[in-house]
């Protein structure tokens, strides 16, 4: 997978470049601003000393120079008191006052809960009257906001001067780490360092407003819950540096000392806990690193279990847990994020960036305040770069993720309709094979129906051929047996339907058996088609059909007409064949018929038989009566 395709590499070196600017240039802010505040402020020494038996009670450290001889009161270096309830006496003595000025006396760690300050005139060996102090104040952030003298993030206490040498006595009691950066002021250079300051304050809240709601925008455009965990978290890393700087305490919950105490715990567990949320979706941990993910399940769930005893438990158990998650969890997305960089993915790369940022300010802001060195610039100051820095790095990651997460959906709905087009392409194609092997199936049926609709044809003209074949006689060419009983069927049942005469002829040649005797079977033969030819040509009517019985036998079926028509017809066919002289292979051949004529108007179906019957009897009669003759009665019975 190629990560953060959407924003070029070129564009990449440009928005680094950009970021780096502007980190450069807020980072050049801070050293000038931390420049002026060093060359502004006044010179002067301050020692201490912690009280860890309570010695000291009251409320005048009456008799602090007798219970604290000087020998144990330590200069205050780094201005770190550590990490304790007790209470802390600090001194702070001032050489070069001038009588008549306004000075201020700034101590730059806004979480003290209870600071007590007393000015004294000092004699030129810092003696003081104890009894005498100038000014008392006595604030913290236990108590209300209005308490306070100046109404400023900072504790910020005025001092008259009176003398040249003052003393200032602070009483400072807090839980949780006490740092106690002091710095004193003249008023006028006070005003002009503030003005800065809180350009700088300003330029850092807006920055992170900015971030959270274009975020917040971007959560609500794309409804990507990971740009509401950025949101969130730069909300809460805004908050919880806004409870560092006093600004919160200030601005939003100057009436509660209470939320000024657990404040801080609750937004730090908030912020951690989305830090952690946020690393695990934009590096997507469940996915490529399953060990660092389960681990920071569970550190999310500690942040959330010290957010719910945030609110019963004191400030210190809590900050050392946190403090050691925090040294466990931030190596782990650290080394995480490293191993995801080098095996490429960029998002992870702009990841350790911020990571990287944010372990070297803790690593600077750990080592000034172990007093390794000392840096040109305020702490306060390197951690609110130190934030910049890192929520432009993570928004870079979270950029790239959001373009690649975008771009992979975009692929993958690409994929889907390029699937779906091929799909549909393949449905086509399978329905034109369809179509066109069903037009091929519908063209092949009807070729092969034609050619079937052919053969059937050529079979039927053949059945028909073979039945007219099977209805003629071979020899004469005239119908035969079979085919007359057929037709004498049809003629008869026609001749009742119509009531009108069926007319049969029974014709017998007359000795033909002495033809063939005489002149051989070939002779006769040819007798046989002559005779043929002879009634072909007298019975001529289409209805009429004339058939060979069998042998020298003839019947010809005369529909609808009359006997005395039928006879005269007979007649005029056995004069023509008298007449006539067969010539067979020089042999002049002649013969005689003798013929039998009957007819009726036929009244049920076995009539036929009767009169077919009765015909023969007529023929036998005219031969008995001599032959060559035709004898006609119509049938009666
Ligand atoms: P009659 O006058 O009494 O009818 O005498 P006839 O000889 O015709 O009598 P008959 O019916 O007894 O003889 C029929 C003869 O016809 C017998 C047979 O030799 C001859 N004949 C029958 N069929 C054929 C045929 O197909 N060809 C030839 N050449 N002779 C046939
Ligand atoms: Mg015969
Ligand atoms: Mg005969």
């Amino acid at each position: 997978m190629q990560s953060g395709q959407l924003i070029p590499t070129d564009r990449r070196y440009w928005i680094t470049a950009i970021i780096s600017l502007f980190v450069i240039c807020m980072l050049a802010f801070t050293v000038s601003l931390s420049t002026i505040a060093q060359k502004m402020s006044l010179p002067f020494s301050a020692t201490y000393v912690t009280d860890s038996s309570e010695t000291i009670t009251g409320e005048l450290p009456a008799d602090i120079t007798q219970q604290f001889p000087d020998a144990i009161w330590k200069p205050l270096i780094n201005d770190n008191l550590g990490l304790s309830n007790d209470t802390h006496w600090i001194r702070v003595s001032l050489d070069s006052i001038k009588p008549g000025s306004q000075y201020l006396l700034e101590a730059n760690y806004s979480l003290i809960d209870e600071i007590d300050v007393w000015v004294f005139n000092a004699d030129v060996n810092g003696a003081i009257d104890i009894s005498e102090p100038l000014a008392t104040y006595s604030t913290g952030d236990m108590r209300s906001f209005d308490q306070r003298v100046i109404k400023h993030e900072q504790f910020l206490f005025p001092i008259a001067g009176d003398n040249e040498h003052m003393l200032i006595v602070l009483r400072v009691q807090s839980d949780g780490p006490i740092k106690l950066p002091i710095r004193v002021w003249q008023y006028a250079d006070f005003i002009s360092y503030n003005s800065a300051h809180q350009l700088f304050l300003g330029l850092f809240f807006g920055y992170m407003l900015a971030m959270a709601l274009s975020n917040l925008f971007l959560f609500a455009t794309t409804r990507n819950k990971i740009f509401a965990v950025y949101a969130g978290y730069v909300i809460g890393l805004a908050l919880v540096i806004a409870a560092l700087q006093g600004v919160g305490f200030r601005f939003f919950w100057p009436d509660s000392p209470w939320f000024q105490q657990k404040g801080l715990m609750l937004f730090a567990c908030v912020t951690l806990a989305l830090v952690i949320v946020f690393s695990i979706q934009v590096l997507d941990l469940k996915r490529n690193s399953p060990r660092a993910y389960l681990l920071l399940s569970i550190a999310k769930f500690i942040y959330v279990g010290v957010f719910a005893l945030a609110f019963v438990l004191p400030y210190t158990p809590l900050l050392i847990t946190v403090l050691i998650m925090m040294a466990i969890t931030s190596p782990v997305i650290l080394l995480a994020s490293l191993y995801l960089a080098i095996q490429g993915n960029s998002i992870a790369r702009y990841f350790s960036a911020a990571w990287l940022v944010v372990l070297f300010s803790g690593v600077v802001l750990t080592t000034e305040n172990l007093g390794v060195y000392n840096l040109p610039l305020n702490a306060n100051y390197l951690l609110m770069v130190g934030a910049i820095a890192e929520t432009i790095l993570l928004s870079l990651a979270l950029a790239i993720r959001f373009s690649t997460q975008f771009e992979e959906t975009e692929r993958a709905k690409t994929l889907a309709l390029e699937n779906e087009r091929q799909a549909m392409a393949a449905k086509d194609e399978l329905l034109k094979v369809q179509e066109a092997s069903q037009q091929d199936l519908e063209y092949r049926v009807e070729e092969r129906t034609l050619e079937l609709e052919i053969a059937m044809r050529e079979l039927s003209e053949a059945n028909q051929e073979l039945e007219r074949m099977s209805a003629i006689d071979p020899l004469t060419g005239l119908m035969n047996r079979r085919y007359f009983d057929k037709r004498l069927l049809a003629e008869a049942r026609r001749s009742r339907r119509e009531h009108r005469q069926l007319t049969l002829a029974m014709l017998d040649i007359d000795f033909f058996k002495k033809i063939n005797d005489n002149y051989g079977h070939p002779a006769g033969d040819e007798c046989l088609r002559v005779f043929s030819q002879l009634l072909q040509t007298h019975i001529k009517r289409p209805s009429d059909v004339i058939c060979r019985y069998g042998g020298e036998e003839f019947v010809v079926i005369l529909p609808a007409t009359e006997i005395d028509g039928a006879t005269v017809l007979m007649e005029r066919v056995r004069d023509a064949l008298e007449q006539t002289v067969v010539e067979f292979e020089g042999e002049k051949i002649k013969m005689t018929v003798s013929i039998g004529v009957t007819a009726r108007v036929i009244t049920s179906d076995d009539q036929k038989e009767g009169l077919l019957g009765f015909a023969d009897q007529l023929l036998y009669k005219a031969k008995q009566n001599g032959r060559n003759r035709v004898i006609a009665e119509t049938f009666d019975e």
